[in-house]
């Protein structure tokens, strides 16, 4: 039997034991210790801007948390990108808000800005100024920060940057994550650094940190008994989970440019093939850590569609998958007001997720560019017109 390929799955660094031992021997086995002050410490770190973080028990927790924080309530309007994973709109519905939902543009995937300024002014016409933004830097790619941090500041909304698949991605040099009022990060077991399950939230002062670690260990009072003035959370981190992230945080840089390296090689195959683009950079200001290589098949030239080559990518054992269903087009969220055109739906149709691991073999990657070339045939004309 082959060994089944898959989409991205977790890559240890070898010190992740190294970490869990101590916390063994010490026995801080419990949601806080040195692992969680030392994950929490390297994360700042990387990141070099200054920021403050909060490890969490998901991404999803650090989303609920940030729109907590941004005083979302029962009634109020959340804006977020439509093409993304449902954990960036969910903790809206949980608060009782309205997520809004906005197109994405050709040249990122990312959130519009044109859109986005389009709808905040319709949204504040129609009576009801938003409440927050969540912008989401998709497949590791970021979006297009000048522009949209322009126009949150335009009308006052504080951003939220869901970095759940850009941990290591910069725009003109500063790290993904640190741009908005808040940045969320996710370490689930498919990311580009795991600590089996796992997020943070990245704040720009102590007191929003502080105000994150306060609603995620039950929002407790300082008193010598259990004494409540707030409806808190269960949704720090285990000192288990960050000792894995501790280690994985000394290979990251490594797991960027493995991820890099992955793309590199689709790059490699996608440039004989006529029909067949992958999802590249716009321009030197973008450094995406390739979370996941994408690529758009054009099928009136290639006369194969995503579903064709996710199929024969599964006969040779090979896992690959659709890119992200916009949300204004999910059965949960159909009634929620939607901006802008066609892009995100057009893009889901036409995409497809490679394997990207960091960690595929040799052997693996041949297995991968076989079916490629099998399933397209034609190849590009490579005249000196074009
Ligand atoms: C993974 C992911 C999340 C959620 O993170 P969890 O840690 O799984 O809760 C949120 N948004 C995006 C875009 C993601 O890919």
């Amino acid at each position: 039997m082959k060994s089944k390929v898959w989409l991205s799955s977790p890559h240890m660094g070898g010190n992740e034991l190294k970490y869990i031992n101590e916390a063994f021997d010490t026995n801080w086995i419990a949601p806080l210790g040195p692992n969680v002050d030392g994950f929490e410490q390297d994360l700042e770190m990387f990141l070099n801007e200054n920021v403050k973080v909060a490890a969490l028990s998901a991404g999803t927790a650090a989303l609920h948390l940030a729109l907590i924080e941004c005083n979302v309530g029962h009634g109020d309007e959340v804006i977020c990108q439509s093409m993304t994973f449902s954990a960036s709109a969910n903790p809206i519905a949980y608060l009782g808000a309205t997520p809004v939902f906005i197109d994405s543009e050709k040249d990122t995937w990312n959130m519009c800005p044109v859109a986005l300024k389009e709808a905040i002014e319709d949204r504040i016409a129609k009576g009801k100024k938003p409440k927050a933004i969540i912008v989401v830097h998709l497949y590791g790619m970021p979006a297009k920060m000048d522009e949209i941090l322009s126009v949150a500041r335009e009308y006052n909304i504080p951003l939220i940057e869901d970095a759940a698949e850009s941990l290591g991605s910069k725009y003109k040099g500063k790290a993904c994550g640190t741009f908005g009022y808040f940045g969320i990060l996710s370490f689930n077991g498919n990311k580009i650094i795991t600590t089996s399950g796992g997020g943070a939230l990245v704040c720009h002062s102590q007191e929003d940190k502080d105000q994150a670690v306060f609603l995620s260990t039950q929002a407790r009072d300082d008193a010598p008994h259990y004494q409540h003035s707030q409806i808190g959370y269960n949704y720090r981190m285990s000192n288990i989970s960050a000792g894995i992230g501790r280690g994985q945080m000394e290979v990251l840089n490594d797991r960027v440019q493995g991820r890099r390296k992955m793309h590199k090689f689709y790059a490699e195959i996608c440039k004989d093939i006529d029909g067949v683009d992958l999802f590249s950079e716009p321009s030197a200001d973008f450094y995406s850590n390739h979370w996941l290589s994408v690529i758009t098949i054009d099928e009136t030239k290639t006369l194969r569609t995503c579903e064709d080559l996710r199929l024969s990518f599964l006969e040779e054992g090979i896992e690959s998958r659709p890119i992200w269903k916009p949300m204004h087009l999910q059965p949960i969220f159909q009634d929620a007001p939607y901006y802008g055109g066609k892009v995100a739906e057009n893009l889901f149709g036409n995409s497809l997720c490679l394997p990207s691991g960091s960690n595929l073999s040799d052997n693996e990657r041949e297995r991968i560019a076989k079916v490629m070339t099998e399933v397209f045939p034609n190849k590009k004309k490579h005249s000196v017109l074009r």
